[in-house]
């Protein structure tokens, strides 16, 4: 059996204190609920940005075809106008001024139809701005929101940051000197067994694995010298017996 001064192997515990501070902070970092936020402000911010250039087409194209259609009303006013004054002016054969009158009667009704084109691509239109304003104005919320919420999380991870710099330090203090054997034993075993290497001696209970020894096992570990590296039968930690 490995062996390491008995104080070393009772520092061990305030290494593994250290240990899980740190998995614990870092596992705080990961798993801010700020992260997930973002990630939800971000797929809205894209869902968005998606819906306004589809309306931003949408309002290029009904601006197009509400100038058509001014276009050509325009131009059918501006013939019924001239047939207007060509009538008016009396000139011509009565069957000339007759085919005029008629043609200013489809004129009229073309107007009519053209006009109710007109308006209704202008309502379209004006559908359709709404809609592209109303998105705009989400999509600034959102931006503004996400800039809240990375305010949040930074504030959150410099703190958690400064925790783990002290941690670190502690665990570097509370390391320093140990058997280096008994260490790297020690971060072997941690990095197999969840972040828990190493474990008090509580009764007959091993702390890591919270297991009761079983008289055999626990009179063996009682006999060993002071200085033996004594592991847990059940879980294979270290196993810290008391001074
Ligand atoms: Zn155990």
């Amino acid at each position: 059996m490995a062996t390491a001064p008995a104080a070393d192997q009772r520092r061990l515990l305030d290494v593994q204190d250290a240990d899980l501070r740190a998995q614990q902070l870092r596992h705080r970092r990961e798993t801010l609920p700020e992260h997930a936020q973002l990630e939800e402000l971000a797929a809205r911010a894209a869902d968005l940005h998606e819906e306004r250039v589809a309306r931003g087409a949408e309002v290029g194209d009904l601006k197009r075809a509400v100038t058509k259609a001014e276009d050509d009303v325009q131009s059918v006013r501006t013939r019924a106008e001239r047939d207007s004054a060509r009538l008016n002016a009396g000139q011509g054969s009565a069957k000339d001024l007759q085919a005029l009158q008629s043609e200013l009667e489809v004129l009229a009704r073309r107007q009519s139809d053209l006009e109710d084109v007109e308006i209704e691509a202008m309502e379209r239109l004006e559908g359709a701005e709404g809609t592209l304003a109303s998105a705009t104005e989400q999509a600034d919320a959102i931006t503004s929101q996400i800039a809240e919420v990375e305010a949040a999380r930074d504030a959150a991870l410099k703190e958690i940051d400064a925790d783990l710099a002290k941690v670190h330090d502690e665990r570097a203090a509370a390391a320093d000197g140990i058997d280096a054997a008994l260490l790297a034993l020690y971060d072997k075993l941690r990095e197999q067994h969840g972040g828990v290497g190493a474990a008090a001696l509580q009764g007959s209970t091993c702390l890591g694995c919270h297991m009761t020894l079983n008289a055999g096992d626990l009179a063996a570990i009682r006999a060993a010298g002071p200085d033996t590296v004594t592991r847990c039968e059940e879980c294979g930690r270290i196993l810290v017996r008391n001074a």
